[in-house]
């Protein structure tokens, strides 16, 4: 390709719309541009590392024994009603008419279209276990869709599903994804760790996230040298044993004028935040006929984790919102000065660390009033649960290590379903006893367009994007130092046809523009392997610029193309 006839959209100036490297680059080098907020635009360059990023993912899952249909992104309300999650979506479902009045939504995901795809094709045994997958446009209306290709409101997934006749069928289907997902990952060349996951929306029995370390990543992953690994929704920890062996003593209310926060509270009575419970009330919004205030109580210096609630409760995440200051005081307590001593109507789910610590500091649920030695069990009661977030120094479930915490940017994700969809759904298959059973199922998704962004998180330097060989745009670029030198020009179309017939993707720079400016838009770009022709191209000598190493080389000709194409050939 010869870069005059190419859209090279590169831009000097960062964006003031973008935060993250990956975000920056992907405009800055003129791979992709904003349609609206979530949605994007993918240019020729960004659209060849798109595809490559694919065609990695498709071999895979072809090695793997998976099947590739397409399906639309078009859904009918009717199968998310039978599966039940038209009404617990929420918002994130982008829902529509047609003309006649016929309800449809843009597929967040595709397990209603393909149990019912598989209850209408498939009726033997014979034909299980099946893993169908596809390479889909999905729609999800993020509440806040941010950092380019990271959250979208339109994204490219790979989702697959497996359908299977039994729990130990599905657990080898899911054996063979997971492992199908490492190969996958390996080949991206991600540095990524693999963690235990809540289910969420999707529902299941169990399930892992495929996380890309960054530390622009929005999910916490706690782990622990003995293997430990977890997603901060789904991480559990060993309580402290904090104030467990004190004395109990009699509780005593103490005047707390304005003292609102943890941090007000434990300095006005001289003691540590660990000494004060945390009480946060939330309305449980699940239910048509009422609403339902919960209350939930962790350790002063704890952070409440919101899906644990959402779990306990088993309602889903948009079904929870903090209360008001008015639904506070319904429940006969104040805000600033909430506890659990003396509300009524309200379910409060205590931490099961906070229930164990003797002589805490709680709201009086009275203005200006805390109430001191406080005991759970003797005081208040609760629904015990770990309702906190683990932190980097926590002790492991495992093997009571300590817990570190790191960053990741969830690229996939695999479930257990069970028999979640294909039950209400009537996925079906008869089994030898005669009995019609449902499917065991399974299903396995990982954002395209996502991990093309945690690529470049990975991997970039302050020039620009550094692209592994087999994801990059091209492999290698010709630039003639000046295309007017006609000796210079020769020996630059010399080496770009040789390259090109031993199958490199090359780029010829044949635009008229000084060399640090065309280098620079290379660099910017990402391209792995740079031939630079300049003032030795009459002694046949050309430079070698390694985009990873950034290290120059001097070379003849032959040499510099032979480095290239057998880096190339390596690939396959
Ligand atoms: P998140 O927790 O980041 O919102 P999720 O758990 O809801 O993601 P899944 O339903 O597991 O997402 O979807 C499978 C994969 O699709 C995710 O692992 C992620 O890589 C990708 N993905 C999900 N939402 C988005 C989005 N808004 N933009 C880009 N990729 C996404
Ligand atoms: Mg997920």
């Amino acid at each position: 390709m010869k870069a005059s006839k190419m859209l090279i959209a590169t831009m000097k100036e960062t964006p003031t719309e973008a935060q993250i490297s990956s975000h920056i680059l992907l405009l800055r080098a003129g791979m992709i541009r904003k349609l609206v907020a979530g949605v994007y635009n993918y240019l020729p360059l960004g659209l060849r590392v798109l595809n490559k990023v694919e065609n990695i993912i498709r071999e895979e899952m072809d090695k793997a024994g998976a099947l590739e249909i397409l399906s639309s992104a078009m859904q009918p309300k009717e199968l998310w009603v039978e599966s039940g999650r038209w009404q617990k979506y929420g918002p994130e479902l982008m829902r529509f008419k047609d003309r006649k009045d016929n309800e449809f939504c843009l597929g967040p995901t595709h397990e209603e279209i393909f149990t019912d795809l598989v209850r209408n094709e498939v009726k033997s045994k014979k034909n299980l276990p099946l893993n169908i997958y596809q390479i889909q446009t999905k729609y999800r209306d993020e509440v806040r869709p941010r950092f380019g290709l990271m959250r979208g409101r339109e994204f490219i997934m790979k989702d697959a599903y497996s359908f299977d006749t039994s729990v130990e069928g599905l657990d080898a289907s899911y054996k063979n994804m997971y492992d199908t997902y490492c190969r996958i990952f390996d080949r991206l060349h991600l540095n990524y760790k693999i963690v235990l996951a809540d289910t969420g929306a999707i529902g299941g029995t169990g399930s892992h996230q495929f996380m890309a370390i960054s530390d622009v990543g929005e999910s916490d992953i706690i782990y622990c040298s003995c293997g430990y690994a977890a997603d901060q929704e789904k991480a559990s920890s060993l309580c402290d044993t904090y104030k467990n062996d004190e004395e109990m003593k009699e509780k005593e209310e103490v005047l707390t004028p304005n003292q609102k926060s943890i941090e007000e509270v434990s300095t006005f009575l001289n003691c540590s935040p660990k000494d004060v419970l945390k009480s946060i009330v939330y309305i449980d919004m699940s239910r048509e006929d009422k609403n339902v205030p919960v209350m939930v109580i962790v350790r002063g210096d704890r952070s409440i984790n919101e899906i644990k609630v959402v779990n306990a409760l088993n309602i889903a995440e948009h079904e929870l919102r903090l209360a008001t200051e008015k639904e506070i005081l319904e429940i006969g307590s104040v805000e600033g000065f909430v506890g659990p001593i003396g509300v009524k109507d309200v379910v409060i789910l205590v931490d099961e660390e906070a229930s164990k610590m003797k002589n805490v500091v709680v709201g009086g649920s009275k203005k200006d009033t805390h109430i001191r030695n406080v005991n759970y069990g003797r005081d208040f009661e609760g629904q015990i649960g770990q309702f906190r977030n683990a932190e980097e120094g926590d002790i492991c479930p495992v093997c009571g290590k300590k817990l570190s915490l790191e960053r990741g940017i969830e690229v996939g994700q695999i479930f257990k379903l069970g028999t979640k969809y294909s039950a209400p759904m009537h996925c079906e298959f008869q089994d030898d006893d005669g009995k019609v059973k449902p499917m065991v199922m399974g299903c396995y998704g990982i954002g395209v367009t996502r991990t093309m962004s945690s690529i470049i998180e990975q991997y970039h330097d302050e020039y620009g994007i550094k692209w592994p060989l087999n994801v990059a745009p091209y492999h290698a670029v010709v630039v003639p130092v000046s295309y007017q030198d006609e000796c210079q020009k020769e020996a630059a179309e010399n080496i770009y046809k040789q390259l090109m017939n031993n199958k490199v993707e090359v780029v010829l720079d044949d635009r008229n523009a000084k060399p640090g400016f065309k280098f620079k838009d290379w660099e910017l770009i990402g391209i792995p392997y740079m031939i630079i022709v300049g003032r030795r191209a009459n002694e046949g000598i050309c430079e070698l610029k390694n985009r990873q190493t950034l290290q120059k080389q001097e070379l003849t000709f032959e040499q510099a193309v032979k480095v290239i194409v057998d880096e190339v050939k390596s690939l396959s």
